[in-house]
């Protein structure tokens, strides 16, 4: 069995009313696909995290390595594929570029040998999972607390346990939003904060220890992801666990962070730190350090799929008795693409998510949605 073809594909949908975070502004919403062809057919697909164009151009650069390899020796690929770029990509796109790969060619092991990619990495834990809804970004033209509390009233109404706000615009406005949506959604809700790195070390600890008043769970990206001496120092400063880890890529970006303890819970991004290939060593170097993970999950269809594979399959700590299940990172702002891509949308149902069993990531993707999506001008 031989890799024939890689293929990418982008899609591109223009929203109509822009939101952002601290740290991005979002216009439209463009992700990009991976799709690799094998002699005998076999198609295997997956997703990278990141700016698209730049992460097709270094797709299109693994394909000179990739073409001819055997897709079932996933350690190999990743080794061989690393190596190439190493030298000047040691993280960053060279990262998320393999991770699309590692990720399809898990998807075509899982179809050559009739399992799912859950099965392959040792074994499925669990058949569903919770899931917590990521929104309440600030969007143009409307008031973002009276916003943001809406749509935690809506989260909490179709059954979510859990919702994750976006904050990082300044303490007084922040801490509005947070009062807002901790009311509207009650005290039996877990709430989280995302500043995506909006803050200085000084305002995160200032916003930690007023927002701790309102029951959070976690405190993620505080501050930028270069920072890990901040992280520390925020995490001994202020009561909220920190989270981090969605910009960190591969076992040595999630080294120091995970031995030196800057945060509490590690978020690697599977389509991002480097597909499960990496994700497995990742996961098991946190769990050796008594770190939570919780996937960072910010994609189509395809990356859920995977994301949930890689889910199905982690280790409790401890096995028979586990309160600390995973729970799935499930994006609910705008995006038409995300569930058209695949023939059987993941959707949740009361806030849960079962995990498909079919081979590979366990999903079919319709092409005819590719098409529509796909940018007009290329
Ligand atoms: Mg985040």
């Amino acid at each position: 069995m031989k890799i024939a073809a890689v293929k990418t594909h982008l899609l591109e949908h223009r929203l109509d009313k822009a939101f952002e975070s601290a740290s991005m502004r979002f216009d439209k919403r463009v992700h990009i696909l991976v799709e690799v062809i094998c002699d005998d057919g076999t198609v295997g697909w997956g997703e990278c995290l990141g700016p698209a164009g730049p992460n097709r151009a270094v797709v299109q650069a693994y394909a000179n390595w990739l073409i001819g390899m055997n897709p079932l020796e996933t350690e190999k690929v990743w080794a061989v594929l690393y190596n190439a770029l190493r030298d000047q990509g040691q993280r960053g796109l060279t990262l998320t570029a393999l991770s699309g790969i590692d990720v399809a060619l898990w998807d075509i092991k899982g179809k050559h040998f009739g399992v799912p990619v859950s099965t392959l990495l040792g074994g499925r834990f669990r058949d569903t999972v919770r899931a917590y809804a990521t929104g309440a970004f600030k969007r143009d033209g409307v008031d973002r607390v009276q916003d943001n509390a809406e749509e935690a009233a809506r989260h909490r109404a179709a059954g979510f346990h859990a919702m994750k706000i976006k904050i990082g615009f300044g303490f007084d406005e922040d801490m509005a939003v947070i009062r807002a949506v901790r009311d509207a959604m009650g005290d039996d809700m877990r709430l989280m904060i995302d500043g995506n790195h909006g803050y200085d070390t000084i305002e995160a600890i200032r916003v930690g220890r007023a927002a701790a008043d309102y029951g959070i769970d976690w405190f993620e990206e505080p501050v930028t992801p270069e920072h890990l001496a901040a992280y520390r120092e925020i995490r001994e400063k202020q009561p909220i666990p920190v989270a981090g880890g969605e910009t960190w890529h591969s076992r040595w970006g999630m080294r120091e962070p995970i031995e030196t303890r800057a945060v509490d819970i590690i978020q690697p991004d599977l389509c991002g730190c480097g597909g499960f290939t990496e994700m497995k060593r990742i996961a098991d170097m946190a769990a050796l350090h008594n770190i939570r993970v919780v996937p960072h999950v910010w994609g189509t269809g395809v990356q859920i799929a995977a994301s949930l594979q890689f889910m199905a399959a982690m280790i409790p700590n401890p096995v028979r008795v586990n309160p600390i299940e995973p729970i799935l990172e499930f994006d609910r702002t705008d995006n038409p693409f995300r569930q058209a891509v695949l023939t059987h949308p993941i959707e949740h149902v009361n806030g849960v998510v079962t995990i498909p069993d079919a081979p590979g990531i366990g999903i079919e993707i319709n092409r005819d949605a590719l098409r529509d999506f796909a940018p007009k001008d290329t």
